[in-house]
């Protein structure tokens, strides 16, 4: 599953590639992947120009003049490569970033009059693309239930306090990951915050300091801003627009370093089970209130 960074990286590969675009035609033969009727992808996509791509929380919106926009999840193993004058790979790391398309795991296919094409590939077809007015798009289920930007201007310290405090009988890491109180935060930020400020992943929210919450809040907003300055893609399965494997994973403090040193302490990493998932903690530095 990619994480904010991650599809924010690939957003700011597309933006690059396919503003002025204008469709040719769209081919889909899996319903589920993408279930509009031919007739508005007809109507709504051929001959239209993309003007703009953007993300909320951990999914991409691609903007067409139509005022229509398409609506791309990658959920688990979604990728959207985009062949023309350069070759951009985005997503889930298969040979199909790099190899003849389409594939087998293609899904959707968009050509643009000037041939070049952006493919939607997902081998588990667990991903989805939708075609929508664009008026409507903030209101699918999934935004009107998704938290706030962690990185707009307008999320403040005090404002992520108040959110994490609705759930204060909670551990504070599955918080975090709750997307319907901060957008696209995932293990891998998660894990890196909580030691940033020095808090157990299982600590009851109710039980952390104000102040505590504070550095928390620094930690994970720092956190998400390196690792789109390194590209984003910290997991294993993600990879950046170009192709590469992101390099956040160089710089985790604890993410995957079980067994290894903390670098605040030295005390050996551990790696446990919070929120039903793997997470990754210095025993020292990190310690559970009583
Ligand atoms: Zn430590």
């Amino acid at each position: 599953m990619p994480e904010l960074p991650e599809v924010e990286t690939i957003k700011i590969g597309l933006n690059r590639l396919l503003p002025g675009l204008k469709i040719k035609s769209v081919n889909h033969d899996w319903p589920k992947s993408f279930p509009n009727a031919p007739a508005d992808v007809k109507r709504f996509m051929v001959g239209a120009e993309v003007k703009n791509v953007r993300r909320r929380a951990k999914v991409l919106i691609i903007e067409l003049s139509t005022d229509y926009s398409l609506v791309v999840h990658l959920k688990m193993t979604g990728q959207l490569v985009f062949v023309g004058n350069e070759r951009f790979g985005a997503g889930h790391p298969t040979v199909d970033l790099v190899s003849e398309l389409p594939a087998k795991a293609t899904r959707v296919s968009i050509v643009f009059t000037n041939d070049s094409k952006l493919f939607f590939n997902d081998q588990r077809k667990f991903g989805w693309m939708r075609l929508l007015p664009s008026i409507e798009v903030p209101e699918i289920d999934f935004f009107k239930k998704v938290g706030p930007e962690p990185l707009e201007a307008d999320f403040t310290a005090k404002q992520f306090i108040q959110r994490v405090m609705r759930r204060k009988n909670s551990n504070i890491k599955s918080v975090l990951l709750d997307q319907t109180v901060i957008a696209g935060v995932g293990n891998i930020y998660a894990d890196e915050s909580l030691w940033a400020a020095k808090i157990h992943p299982a600590t009851v929210v109710a039980k952390i300091p104000k102040v505590k919450l504070e550095v928390l809040y620094k930690g994970l907003i720092d956190v998400l801003k390196l690792s789109i300055k390194k590209g984003g893609s910290t997991d294993k399965n993600y990879v950046d627009a170009e192709g590469k494997r992101g390099s956040y994973l160089t710089f985790a403090k604890v993410f995957r370093r079980n067994g290894q040193p903390c670098p605040r302490c030295g005390t050996t990493i551990e790696k446990t089970r919070v929120a039903g998932r793997g997470t990754h903690y210095c025993p020292v530095c990190q310690k559970l209130p009583r």
